[in-house]
């Protein structure tokens, strides 16, 4: 691993509003300042209307950085451009680069002059910098804004909640407030292709956290994640004997027909009270309509709500026998993502951003789903975690990805809220 943080503090005379058609510093945050040391909410949020204009031009910034995820390159520099404007306001930024998958940041803020908690903990913030989204689809979707809604690959999830992050540092900074702990901004550049090279750092990081907020966009309408399914995935190989479809059909094995008996038996695996399901999203096998097919291979995706689900699952799959004489079956594969299970204490944390969104004029409410994110291996550690805190919006990995301009200021409210009182 490769600590690369020497060029950051040379790009410091970079100008933070350095971003396409910007706005400019405002003076009567000054004002905000004077009337008061450490509000509520309704008073962080002023500083986020004035700088909604902002704010959206440097979603746009981030959206037009393409950085699909295994786009080593894109998602290098990507972090190293966000990395320059996160030093601007006081962090000390790692880069954690990997040749496949391009570089992890991690952004640390010490309390901004606060008194640190007796509990020597840090608090998580996470996103993602990669989308799923291939170079190129800008050119064909380029950003744009339609009424209160911005479109742009990858901007729901999640470069406007990385936008949200980045601003709520910085109203800490300018408005002379402070936090109750070290903050710690990691920024993965593979979470769309299960996190493979920014585990690590991840595991690392949560090791030493108080809690976590996930910047992944929240269900549309707003509402944040307090579970998450775990996520498994499987390949499953099968091998038969070629034989002549013609002359000597009898002679072959056919992996197909193999196949077909083992996705039934997959399905059965199915228990949707439970929330625990297997989907064969991918089969393939043969060569040509002629030959007895001498292969064929499966991928399955697996989700569970709790971990008993998934090893119970995960046996099932790697117990799979073949039905039809002379076939032979590989499985491979296990859990990817441990389940984001709500505890005590998330429901502790949801209560308490609820709080304060009401405080800031807005009504939380709190959902579970399906998919995983890297809040699953926080989670795993026994670390609460607030998942879903990015822009509302709708379309995520979809064509109409799109946030919804309005709801920027009160989320970046609600975040800068979470930071310092977490
Ligand atoms: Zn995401």
């Amino acid at each position: 691993m490769n600590h690369g943080t020497s060029h950051r503090l040379l790009s410091l005379r970079t100008a933070w509003f350095n971003v396409p058609s910007a706005g400019k510093p405002l003076f009567p945050l000054l004002i905000i300042v004077a009337m008061e040391a450490n509000g509520d909410g309704l008073q962080v949020l002023p500083f986020f209307e004035a700088h909604s204009k902002e704010m959206l031009d440097f979603t746009r910034w981030l959206v037009e950085q393409e950085s699909m995820s295994r786009e080593a390159e894109a998602t290098r520099r990507i972090a190293e451009n966000l990395g320059e404007k996160l030093a601007l306001i006081g962090a000390t930024v790692d880069l954690i680069n990997d040749r496949r998958y391009g570089s992890t940041l991690l952004a640390r803020f010490d309390c901004f002059g606060g008194t640190p908690h007796s509990e020597n903990k840090q608090l998580l913030v996470v996103g993602h910098l990669d989308t799923v989204w291939p170079i190129g689809t800008l050119a064909a979707r380029p950003f744009k804004i339609e009424d209160d809604r911005a479109f742009g690959p990858g901007i729901f999830d999640m470069k406007a909640g990385v936008m949200l992050a980045t601003f709520a540092m910085r109203a800490i900074k300018e408005l002379g407030r402070s936090t109750r702990r070290a903050v710690t901004l990691l920024m993965t550049c593979d979470e769309e292709t299960g996190s493979v090279s920014s585990r690590g750092v991840i595991d690392d990081e949560a090791r030493q956290a108080h809690a976590a907020l996930v910047l992944e966009p929240p269900i549309p309408g707003g509402t944040v994640k307090t579970a998450r399914k775990g996520v498994g995935e499987f390949e499953l190989i099968i091998h038969g004997r070629p034989a002549h479809a013609g002359n000597d059909l009898r002679a072959g094995v056919s992996a197909i027909t193999e196949l077909a008996h083992q996705v039934l038996a997959i399905n059965k695996l199915n228990d949707f009270e439970r929330g625990s399901t297997v989907n064969v999203g991918v089969a393939r096998g043969g060569v040509l309509s002629n030959v007895v097919a001498a292969e064929a291979r499966a991928f399955i995706d697996m989700r569970f709500r709790n971990v008993e689900d998934g090893q119970r699952i995960t046996e099932a799959m790697l117990n799979l026998r073949p039905v039809i004489d002379g076939a032979r079956i590989e499985v491979r594969g296990g859990i990817n993502r441990p389940p984001l299970v709500r505890t005590s204490e998330t429901g502790e944390l949801f209560e308490h951003a609820r709080r304060l969104a009401s405080e800031i004029g807005f009504d939380l409410k709190e959902g579970s789903v399906g998919g995983g994110s890297d809040g699953n291996f926080i989670a795993a550690h026994g670390v609460p975690v607030l998942d879903g805190l990015g822009v509302d919006g709708a379309g995520a990995h979809a064509e109409h990805e799109h946030i919804i301009i309005s709801d920027i200021p009160r989320r970046a409210a609600l975040l800068t809220r979470l930071i310092e009182t977490i």
